[in-house]
């Protein structure tokens, strides 16, 4: 056994793009090593693997969404069932103590698929030497480890705006946001984005009074705009949540247990006050302290390590995958990038279809898209057809008590080819998955509506929607 450290492949970040890509790597056979600086420390001070992702990001995020929406069921959606619960309250510290433990045992289990795996684990802060004979020199804490290959994989940090200290306790980013220990009479969010929908929605219905301000002027441009229309409907006028769109801030001053906010919109200035702000105005590549200057590591105007489409770098056998490069910042493109890469580095083509990763809000209604937009598609002057079918039609949203929102299904006009689908409604972020497989193999909207889809189900309205590209549904 080698004792010296020496490793075909080094991971440098152990959030989902680098813990992927070194099991990844390990089970193709090479040495990896995979290190994690002390940003998600346990209590003892010991480096958690998982990244943002587990630790402050997805996880313990879709785990206060779900006790959230318990909550809100049980308060005001038993009752349609004949179900009497009179007394509904929440304990907010059980419920942030649930999201804990969840998050510690995945970033437990990251460990334990790291042993089964055999990949290295060298806790502490990664950064680039320089190169001797060909070889990666590569400090990990106070060690100097030698490698053929280097991924970086160090993700990204909340954007905080110059100004606005957050403290975590009065003015919160993600991680803050995660561990709020009793209900915001008033709660303030900045960024009208996936990360301040969704930590908006927790509170709002738990019971907080929440206002959004959003600088862009259109709401989820990104998303379909149907799908956008119809969210927007849903969140300001059924759920009463405020969002302010295409505002200017001027000035955030925290008081002693309250912030007020002063900003610009159409009508003027505007002075909000809340109990506590939630700032999630996006994320910031972490390069910082990686020496990727001193090396020659090239990053894009916006500060992201730039790579090509097998995410290698400027820098022989240095690679980079995950929210620190450019394209969505999504856990799941970070791990996809992450296989491509340790399956490249041991000789076999990888290759991710960017146009066919999905794209999930988990609010409720939950909304998930894949592929184009129809937006997009009228820009781009592709002919399309589309099928759309509402959650009304469908016998289980009904069976459910949920019918809101809907499927829709764009086609290219000619050839039929499945182009994007746009769900909102509930249990979107799954169904969206049928669309993914669809597109993946090239499906034409008629594959869909030939497959059978088992009855009564939520995918029916998938099904429908196709039958209806050829203006055929049946059930609407
Ligand atoms: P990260 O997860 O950021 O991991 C990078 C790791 O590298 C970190 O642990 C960091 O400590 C470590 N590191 C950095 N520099 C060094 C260094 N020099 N040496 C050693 N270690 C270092 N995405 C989804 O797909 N679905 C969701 O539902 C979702 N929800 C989210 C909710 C919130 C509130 C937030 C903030 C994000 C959410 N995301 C979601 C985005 C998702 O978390 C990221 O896309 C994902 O974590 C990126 O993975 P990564 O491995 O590239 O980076």
């Amino acid at each position: 056994k080698k004792m010296s450290k020496e490793f075909d492949v080094v991971v440098i970040g152990g959030g989902p793009a680098g813990y992927v890509a070194a099991i990844r790597a390990s089970q193709l056979g090479l040495n990896t090593a995979c290190c994690e600086s002390e940003a998600y420390a346990d209590p003892k001070g010991e480096p958690r693997l998982g990244g943002t992702c587990l630790n402050v990001g997805c996880i313990p995020s879709k785990a206060l969404l779900h006790s959230s929406e318990l909550y809100d069921q049980a308060a005001h959606s038993f009752v349609m069932h004949g179900i009497k619960a009179d007394k509904v309250s929440i304990d907010v510290p059980t419920m942030i103590q649930r999201k804990t433990n969840i998050v510690t045992q995945l970033v437990t289990g990251i460990k334990s698929l790291f042993k089964k795996y055999k990949v290295t684990f060298l806790p502490g802060h990664g950064s680039f030497v320089g190169q001797v004979d060909g070889k990666w020199q590569v400090k990990i804490a106070d060690e100097v480890v030698t490698t053929k290959h280097v991924i970086v994989a160090t993700g990204s940090s909340a954007r905080h705006l110059p100004g606005i200290a957050v403290d975590q306790k009065l003015i919160l980013d993600n991680a803050g946001a995660l561990d709020i220990n009793a209900v915001p009479k008033r709660l303030g969010v900045i960024g009208a984005g996936v990360i301040g929908l969704e930590m908006g929605s927790v509170w709002k219905r738990l019971g907080s009074d929440v206002t959004i301000l959003e600088a862009a002027p259109d709401f989820l441009a990104a998303a379909d705009s149907a799908v956008a229309k119809e969210a927007w409907k849903i969140f300001t006028t059924k759920q009463g949540l405020k969002i302010n769109l295409g505002i200017q801030l001027k000035e955030v001053t925290p008081g002693k247990d309250s912030v007020t906010i002063k900003y610009e919109n159409d009508e003027g200035e505007q002075t909000l006050e809340v109990d506590k702000l939630i700032v999630a105005v996006g994320r910031v590549p972490n390069t910082n302290g990686l020496n990727a200057n001193a090396v020659g590591l090239a990053l894009d105007e916006r500060g992201r390590i730039k790579v090509d489409e097998h995410c290698a770098t400027n820098l022989p056998n240095v690679w980079a995958v995950g929210d620190v490069v450019p394209g969505p910042m999504l856990a799941h493109k970070g791990m996809e990038e992450g296989v491509m890469v340790a399956e490249v580095i041991s000789g076999q083509a990888g290759h991710i279809n960017h146009n066919t990763i999905p794209w999930v809000i988990y609010t409720h209604p939950e909304i998930a898209w894949v592929g184009k937009t129809e937006q997009e598609l009228k820009a781009a002057n592709v002919p399309f057809k589309e099928g759309k079918i509402p959650f009304l039609a469908n016998g289980r949203a009904l069976g459910q008590g949920d019918t809101t929102g809907f499927v829709k299904v764009i086609a290219h006009a000619e050839t039929d080819e499945i182009l994007g689908a746009h769900i909102i409604g509930t249990n979107a972020s799954e169904l969206i998955a049928e669309a993914v497989v669809a597109m993946e193999f090239g499906a034409s909207s008629e594959d869909i509506a030939r497959t059978c889809h088992a009855h009564p189900t939520l995918s029916e309205a998938f099904h429908e929607a196709a039958l209806a590209v050829d203006k055929r549904s049946l059930h609407f």
